[in-house]
């Protein structure tokens, strides 16, 4: 039997968590900016590099840092008046913090 050496995936670098950020959305429909709850998954390196990890991941994992990810691109507005869709353009998608 041949031993295979997996290449470390993004979770074997990172622990992941899911979490909710007020952010304050204007709505382009109504003209209102309102707070919404917005969904980010979280992924907080490591303190450690699992065992098992070759040159490349040492590699890797030195350069990883935290970052979270928007997982929301669109939401309801909560105006009733209103209550169209809005596209979030103004947050970024990735964020290192
Ligand atoms: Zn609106």
């Amino acid at each position: 039997m041949q031993f295979i050496i997996k290449p470390m995936e993004e979770r074997d670098l990172y622990t992941e968590k899911d979490e909710v950020v007020p952010a304050n959305i204007y709505c382009p429909k109504c003209r209102e900016t309102l707070e919404y709850p917005i969904k980010w998954r979280r992924r907080t390196k490591k303190a450690a590099i699992p065992g098992g990890a070759n040159e490349q991941d040492r590699a890797r994992f030195a350069k990883a840092r935290s970052y979270r990810i928007r997982l929301d691109d669109k939401l309801r507005c909560k105006n009733p008046r209103c209550g169209k869709t809005i596209e979030i353009s103004t947050l970024q998608t990735v964020v290192f913090d």
